[in-house]
């Protein structure tokens, strides 16, 4: 029996444990997937999966970053990026990957969204957003423009696109009104189950034709809202999600999957996410 599971901060709204017994059914594995909430206890938390017998795990906000110095190896992707969202536990050995980016990029690809050519808008600044500049630098994007809460966190990111991910076309935005972009991503947890009432974007007076939500829970916030009143193309989390998940799958089973394989787990976890 495989052990695996989610460390974050109050996660109960999590549909991971749900999407990773679809997948362990479909690869014939038998395991668990558990959720480690390590609210105000990183630490501790940290010492007991140490402890344990677990041979992976992911990670989710807030502690993508924060993990990295508890890794006892990080790959060349996650470090590129910045942050890791898979552990791989090998011999009793920590190491890192993001599959954050690998997921962003499929889902667009299943569900038809070219980023070649645009001008993207990514609202937000921390680890998802991170691995979503990291593909969209690899995906022939015209530019890239950055607004977040925290204006330092906006530019560091700015600058980690230029230097790190070697995508010049790039800068940060302290107002988004008015401006000229094709497609628009949340990446903050504004119009997430903890901020339901909140409003991450207001796409009313953006030029976008598309508007990518990475809210998964509940499937429409309040932003993909805007979108449908602004008449603007819009897609929640919920492909991320299954993507990125099925890539940690790779990463722990050291295997990779087809196509086919991505959208029948899709199409599966599509039917039940919401039940
Ligand atoms: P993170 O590293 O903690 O970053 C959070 C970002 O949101 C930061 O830029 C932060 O701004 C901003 N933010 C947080 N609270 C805010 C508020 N009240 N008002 C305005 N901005 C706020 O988290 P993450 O790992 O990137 O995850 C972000 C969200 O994406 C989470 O809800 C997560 O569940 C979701 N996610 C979904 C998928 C998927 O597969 N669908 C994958 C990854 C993440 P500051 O810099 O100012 O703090």
């Amino acid at each position: 029996m495989k052990h695996y599971g989610l460390l974050g901060d109050q996660i109960s709204y999590s549909l991971s444990p749900k999407l990773h017994e679809i997948i362990f059914t479909a690869c014939n594995i038998e395991a668990d997937y558990r959720l480690f909430d390590a609210r105000d206890k990183f630490k501790e938390t940290i010492k007991k999966l140490r402890a344990s017998d677990i041979d992976g795990f992911n990670v989710t906000i807030p502690y993508k970053s924060q993990i990295i110095p508890f890794l006892d190896s990080v790959s060349e992707r996650a470090k590129t990026i910045g942050s890791v969202n898979t552990v791989v536990v090998s011999h009793g050995k920590w190491h890192g990957d993001n599959t954050d980016a690998m997921g962003f990029s499929m889902a667009m690809s299943l569900n038809g969204v070219s980023m070649r050519d645009k001008r993207v808008l990514i609202v937000g600044a921390g680890g998802a957003a991170r691995g979503i500049a990291y593909a969209l630098s690899l995906s022939q994007v015209r530019s890239i423009l950055v607004y977040n809460r925290t204006r330092e966190r906006t530019n560091q990111l700015v600058i980690d696109i230029r230097e790190c991910f070697k995508f010049n076309h790039t800068m940060s935005v302290y107002d988004y009104q008015g401006l000229k972009v094709d497609v628009v991503i949340n990446t903050t947890p504004l119009g997430g189950s903890r901020y339901k009432d909140q409003l991450s974007v207001d796409l009313t007076d953006l030029s976008a034709k598309y508007f990518v939500d990475i809210i998964y829970n509940p499937a429409q916030t309040l932003a993909l809202q805007n979108a449908d009143q602004n008449k603007i193309k819009s897609l929640n989390g919920l492909s991320m999600l299954a993507c990125q998940a099925i890539y940690a799958h790779e990463v722990w089973q050291k295997k990779a999957f087809s196509l086919e394989f991505y959208k029948d787990i899709l199409h599966r976890f599509s039917e039940v996410a919401y039940d």
